[in-house]
């Protein structure tokens, strides 16, 4: 049975205060056993100080970002053993916001997703096509080429570390969700798409996120849908409230 799982992605917001506080409101609200797996991505300079906070919770910390060097003359980027050094073995790669202002093509994600595997991280790896795409019809096309050109290269054991999370971009921020069908419609699509690829035992395995304005107030329509095995929550996950309205959700 593939596993549940809301994870937040808090990309560029609360400094050490702040993510104490929010670290500090999760543990008060948290049950002992959630519905679902839960996942939070503070900004590099948090992981540590929220790792070391969340040790005996079923929280798990995750990165927002990796580079794909082991080490050397990359400055400002993280690797793969400097997260796994602070505790974290899960991270994000291929968010859309990486993809339109860092220029993170589909090539360069295959090279940072080996790398995350071969450090035995598990990968949250983010798709999914823009509204123009849509409005062309070529949400189909363009979300299986993003799993071909940066997935389809890795063997079919490698599949046990990979969560998939797709992210229409027009949904992202916007208030604006797919519907619980438009969710189905393409989860079941990527789900084809894996078993015609690896067969449909490793495509029943693979958990796959939905992210896009996901709240409390529609997080449990979304979720009930066959293909969706949880989200990935931006703007609602800064709330511990919110948050964990749609962790119970399930
Ligand atoms: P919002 O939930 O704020 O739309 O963000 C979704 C997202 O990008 C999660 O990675």
């Amino acid at each position: 049975m593939r596993k549940n799982i809301v994870a937040g992605n808090w990309k560029m917001n609360n400094d050490l205060a702040q993510t104490q506080e929010l670290i500090a409101d999760l543990k008060k609200q948290i049950s002992a056993a959630p519905a679902a797996t839960v996942m939070i991505a503070p900004t590099y300079t948090n992981l540590y100080p929220a790792f070391e906070a969340l040790k005996n919770t079923p929280v798990i910390v995750a990165a927002q970002n990796m580079h794909q060097n082991a080490s050397g003359a990359f400055t400002g980027e993280i690797s793969a053993a400097m997260l796994k050094s602070v505790g974290v073995e899960t991270v994000i790669l291929g968010h859309s916001e990486r993809r339109a202002y860092f220029k993170e093509s589909n090539e360069l994600l295959a090279e940072k997703v080996n790398t995350a595997l071969e450090n035995d991280m598990t990968v949250i790896f983010c798709f999914g096509e823009e509204l123009e795409d849509r409005k062309a019809d070529k949400h189909f096309d363009l979300v299986e080429s993003q799993l071909k050109e940066s997935l389809y290269h890795l063997s079919k054991e490698s599949w046990k570390n990979i969560i998939l999370a797709y992210e229409p971009v027009w949904a992202i921020g916007t208030g604006e969700t797919a519907s619980p069908e438009q969710a189905q419609e393409m989860h079941a699509f990527i789900r084809k798409s894996i078993a015609d690829a690896y067969g449909s035992e490793i495509a029943e395995e693979v958990s796959i996120l939905y992210g896009g304005s996901v709240k409390p107030a529609n997080a449990k329509e979304i979720f009930a849908k066959e293909d969706v095995d949880g989200g990935l929550i931006g703007g609602a996950s800064l709330k511990a409230e919110d948050f964990l309205a749609i962790v119970n959700a399930f």
